[in-house]
């Protein structure tokens, strides 16, 4: 059930006479009256009532045995609860010094015998709706106070919360008047929150404005106008005393440093990365040259030695001493060895050497047929099976694209198994490209060695007679990256491997 409110509770009237009939004739005189009636026939009567209620008012007869009215009077007053109850003497004389005691011991009012109801009555019911309003502004003042108590503990908890944020929070009106700041305020700009509070905040960040919402970076000066950077949120709040923005300022001078360092470092990575690429260009361009002059110079005199070593071996045969016919032929077989060296590294290096002028629709089925043709034997005597999907018609350079098929197979061929070779040629499109591929059964390569194998004078088993100079894919992938494409092998040890290459779709 809802508390009654004390305004509305029925208000309380204390009567006290000695004579019960006077008492009768106080009720009749008051009924009526929206209150309620206690009755005591004696002072201390009444003041047992005191004890446990309150009285809107007392009717107090002034002579009655024991404690006359004056007493009861004196000893209602020195109660603090019930100091404040309006007090009407009942009197049969009026007696001068009889109304000063009365009016010193805090009466509001005599009433003098005979009563007349109406005077008395019209005299309660002001007492009644005095005590009335008088509960009702209690009750407005006591949830006044409640309210005032529930704004200041906000209030507090903002604060503490203010206090206790890593940033310097500012509270201000709309055109930059601070009006609260947080001890990270006082730290940061080092200025005290007295120095603060009245002041404008564009004293602290010249470029403050009320419109930036979102979070920005600006220029804050410290109290020796210093200036640092800062990165200040604002969030605006409609209050009745028109809008209060809070900006949360951070110091981000040691972010900016480490972004600048960043920035700097980032600088000078692209201009080392230039000046190596143009250094690695460069000598990359005088290796070619060196190879280029140096396999085409060397190409004659080794002739000479091989041809010289040759004809020895022939004419001398058996007539020198010794080892010496042995002799001559590890020179003659070197000599050999060393020309198919240089021959295959001047070819690497002429792939660059011929231009785009040599590019044009080329027919990679053409391609691969002279491949074939150029390995007749070799095919024949493998008794390899070579099966193929459509080819397409592509951007390049005839002669190149057969060496690149041709190289391919004659590996597939020579690393083959126990098994005889089978090699299937297929091409698919990819994006912007085609992917080709040629795959074999033969004795495969480790994953790890699936890099290096293009690479110059690169070989895997040990070099015989059979075997190459190392530079088959180094000059394939030289091709295909004259065509704009890359090249690459997917293989296991003993499983076949396949090698992918691709051609720009133009
Ligand atoms: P080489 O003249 O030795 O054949 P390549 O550059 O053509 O030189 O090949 C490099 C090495 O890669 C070879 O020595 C071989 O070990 C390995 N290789 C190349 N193709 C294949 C293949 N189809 N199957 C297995 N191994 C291969």
């Amino acid at each position: 059930m809802p508390e009654e409110s004390s305004a509305e509770r029925r208000v309380k009237i204390l009567l006290v006479d000695d004579t019960p009939e006077n008492l009768v004739s106080l009720e009749a005189a008051l009924g009526g009256l929206d209150g309620e009636l206690v009755l005591a026939n004696s002072g201390k009567e009444a003041l047992r009532h005191l004890l446990n209620d309150d009285f809107a008012a007392i009717l107090l007869d002034v002579r009655m045995p024991e404690m006359d009215g004056f007493e009861t009077a004196e000893l209602i007053r020195s109660r603090p609860r019930s100091r404040q109850i309006p007090i009407l003497f009942l009197t049969g004389y009026r007696n001068e010094e009889h109304l000063f005691r009365g009016y010193d011991l805090g009466a509001v009012d005599f009433l003098f015998k005979p009563i007349v109801p109406e005077v008395l009555r019209s005299k309660v019911a002001v007492f009644l709706e005095l005590s009335r309003s008088n509960a009702k502004l209690k009750e407005q003042a006591d949830a006044m106070r409640a309210q005032a108590e529930v704004l200041q503990k906000t209030e507090q908890k903002f604060r503490a919360l203010l206090e206790a944020a890593p940033d310097a929070m500012l509270m201000c009106r709309n055109d930059g008047e601070i009006m609260m700041v947080n001890s990270q305020t006082e730290v940061l700009f080092g200025v005290k929150r007295e120095k603060l509070i009245g002041q404008n905040i564009r004293m602290l960040v010249p470029a403050w404005s009320a419109q930036a919402s979102r979070g920005v970076e600006l220029m804050a000066m410290h109290a020796d106008n210093s200036p640092f950077p800062v990165e200040i949120s604002f969030s605006p709040l409609d209050t009745e005393e028109g809008q209060v923005i809070t900006s949360a300022i951070r110091d981000i001078t040691e972010r900016k440093k480490a972004e600048e360092q960043i920035r700097q470092l980032n600088a000078n990575l692209e201009e080392r990365v230039l000046e190596r690429t143009e250094e690695l260009l460069r000598s990359n361009e005088e290796l070619q040259q060196f190879a280029y002059i140096a396999s085409h110079d060397l190409q004659e005199p080794l002739r000479t030695v091989s041809i010289y070593a040759q004809l020895l071996a022939k004419r001398y045969r058996g007539q020198l001493q010794g080892d010496a016919d042995q002799f001559i032929a590890f020179i003659v077989e070197n000599a050999g060895r060393m020309e198919r060296l240089i021959h295959d590294l001047l070819d690497f290096s002429r792939v660059d050497a011929r231009g785009t002028d040599f590019f044009s629709q080329t027919s990679c089925e053409g391609a691969l047929d002279d491949a074939i043709r150029n390995l007749r034997s070799l095919v024949d005597e493998s008794s390899a099976v070579i099966t193929r999907d459509p080819l397409p018609v592509v951007a390049g350079d005839m002669v190149q694209l057969t060496r690149l098929f041709q190289n391919l197979l004659v590996n597939s061929i020579r690393y083959r198994s126990a098994d005889s070779p089978r090699i299937h040629i297929s091409a698919q499109t990819r994006g912007g490209e085609w992917l080709l591929s040629v795959k074999d059964n033969g004795i495969g390569i480790e994953p790890q060695y699936a890099e290096k194998i293009f690479g110059i004078f690169r070989v895997l088993q040990p070099r015989d007679k059979s075997s190459g100079s190392g530079m088959g894919l180094a000059i394939c992938r030289k091709i295909v990256s004259r065509h704009e494409g890359r090249i690459w092998v997917e293989s296991e040890l003993g499983k076949g491997a396949t090698f992918y290459f691709t051609l720009p779709r133009k």
